[in-house]
């Protein structure tokens, strides 16, 4: 019997491999283009590390390579219903739509399908025979107690574990017993047979983390399980060479595997790709870091984003700043340029875990929104606050009002930045709607606080000063006025030459007339607020 006829009995119906190198024709694409791809099993979460690492497959395909998802479902335990849509509406959701990809439905979007690997169990076959007929494969009989007893058997040892070398019971059984042991119907598994030497190195030459040494892999990894399917390190051989995959941009837990990688790769015979390997993004806990985690940190799941009302671009732009910490520079100089514009160099990326931080992510979005026109908040903000925030939603409906409101101070050349995510938005602008104002409330006065006083400024102000038909320039020099008449200095800068002269200086009467009419000491402009409020309310609020 020979090694034909065993990898002819486990893989009766597997086409010879040949079929699929001819089947997916070289990728016609222009010198230099990029094809990667973004491989997340279906587990029912998708982590902000997902659209991370999507968004630098992105940047590195742009208009002329290839991005494409491949669900990787091999651990069916893990899988969750509905998980490949939930990925593939992600991608949608922040813009990062890939080239191919297979849908809900198991439809392949692209020619190099199926992109689902519970879909692509033959073509393993087909390989994992070939290595059976080159001697490159083997049945392995060993079960979990025969593992378990090598494991031991190694740490008494004081030895590295694992089914490599000298500790292989199946590595040299010969042909004829392993054939007759499979008609005897005991179970198995096929494993490859690695030509390694851990005493010989490999350099490996990370595009992210650059040169790295390896001891060549020796371990004889499964590559078919129990259910015929394969482990992840063998479809990872497979698909990426069928896909055409020439860069593998992945995280870097997978970084230790590229010695057995290339080495699956080789005895394939397959071109390797080349390999990114992104640090993750990190948390600090304590007195040290830790990975952004599933678990502990409600901001590592896209959803956060989404129901937070934090925008897809702010969390682009700031993932921006993670990858190129120059982006932030060059955003500030070129703020009306779209992100795609950005010089982005991903050997510039960190060799180690970079902190992602909610409150930088949040004073990303403030610019972010700050960019935005009063009809862009308005949009955003209604759709989130439909979903989210009826009592927004209602506010929102006399949109003729709500663009006034959302006016003010946008638009101009220092836009207003105290909205992060659409979540602020009520709170920044309820004080503008007269059934949310309490007029009577309790309210906190800066410097001024007698009441007598504070009554005083407030009469005087509309008895003898405001007009709302003031431009903003009149309006100012009226409050100045005033500040003068009730003792106040007209300038701050004079005020705070000689402020025993003074009961305090302009800024401190317009903050009285600021609390009056909003109830707090920061808003952004009072003129155009007293516009937007109008004389009747105005009046009312007095
Ligand atoms: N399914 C693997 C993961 O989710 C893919 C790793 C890779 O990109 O090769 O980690």
């Amino acid at each position: 019997m020979e090694r034909k006829d065993l990898a002819n009995l486990i893989f009766p119906d597997a086409k010879d491999y040949t079929y699929y190198e001819e089947k997916y024709v070289a990728r016609s694409l222009p010198e230099g283009a990029v094809v990667t791809r973004f491989a997340p099993s279906p587990t029912g979460f998708v982590h902000i590390g997902g659209i991370y690492q999507s968004l630098i497959a992105r940047l590195m395909t742009k208009d002329q390579g290839v991005f494409f998802v491949r669900i990787e479902d091999t651990d069916q335990k893990r899988e969750v219903e509905g998980g490949t849509k939930q990925i593939i509406d992600a991608l949608y959701d922040f813009d990062l739509a890939p080239n191919e990809y297979v849908d809900e439905n198991d439809v392949d979007h692209g020619e190099y399908g199926p992109y689902k690997q519970s879909l692509r169990k033959e073509i393993y076959h087909s390989y994992a025979k070939k290595l059976l007929e080159e001697g490159n494969a083997y049945p392995c009989f060993c079960s979990p107690e025969d593992l378990d007893a090598i494991r031991n058997d190694q740490e008494k040892a004081k030895e590295r574990t694992g089914y490599y070398g000298k500790w292989t019971k199946c590595r040299n059984m010969p042909v004829d017993m392993a054939i007759e042991r499979i008609k005897n119907g005991d179970p198995y598994i096929v494993r490859f047979k690695s030509p390694g030497n851990p005493d010989k190195k490999i350099k490996h030459k990370d595009v992210i983390k650059g040169a790295v040494d390896f001891p060549e892999n020796d371990q004889d990894i499964v590559i078919i399980k129990s259910d015929g399917l394969p482990t992840y390190h063998f479809a990872h051989a497979v698909d990426d060479h069928l896909m055409q995959t020439n860069l593998v941009i992945r995280g870097d837990e997978w970084l230790a595997s590229v010695p057995l990688h290339l080495q699956l790769f080789y005895v394939l015979g397959f071109k390797s790709p080349k390999y990114a390997h992104i640090a993750p993004m990190m948390k600090v806990d304590g007195e040290g870091k830790r990975k952004l985690s599933k678990r502990k940190d409600p901001e590592s799941a896209v959803g956060y984003y989404k129901e937070e009302g934090i925008p897809k671009q702010s969390v682009l732009e700031y993932l921006m700043n993670i990858a190129n910490s120059n982006f932030e520079i060059w955003r500030k100089q070129n703020q009306d340029k779209s992100m795609y514009e950005f010089d982005f160099d991903i050997k510039k990326m960190g060799v180690s875990g970079a902190l992602f931080d909610m409150v930088k992510m949040l004073d990303v979005s403030k610019n972010v929104i700050s960019r935005y026109t009063a009809e862009e908040v308005y949009d955003a903000s209604l759709t989130w606050a439909k979903e989210y925030d009826e009592e927004l939603a209602a506010m929102l409906e006399n949109k003729e009002y709500a663009l006034k409101v959302l006016s003010i101070e946008r638009g101009n050349a220092k836009p207003r930045k105290d909205i992060a995510k659409w979540s602020d938005v009520k709170n920044t602008i309820c004080y503008m709607y007269p059934d949310k104002f309490d007029k009577n409330g309790e309210f906190e006065y800066q410097k001024v606080t007698d009441k007598d006083e504070i009554d005083n400024i407030v009469k005087t102000y509309f008895e003898k000063y405001y007009n709302p038909a003031d431009d903003k320039q009149a309006w100012f020099d009226k409050m100045k006025d005033l500040a003068e008449e009730m003792g106040y200095c007209r300038e701050v800068k004079e005020y705070k030459a000689n402020p025993d002269a003074y009961k305090g200086h302009v800024g401190d009467i317009s903050t009285v007339i600021r609390v009056k009419l909003t109830g707090r000491c920061n808003t952004p402009d009072l003129y155009e607020i007293m516009q937007v409020l109008g004389l009747d309310e105005i009046k009312n609020r007095i």
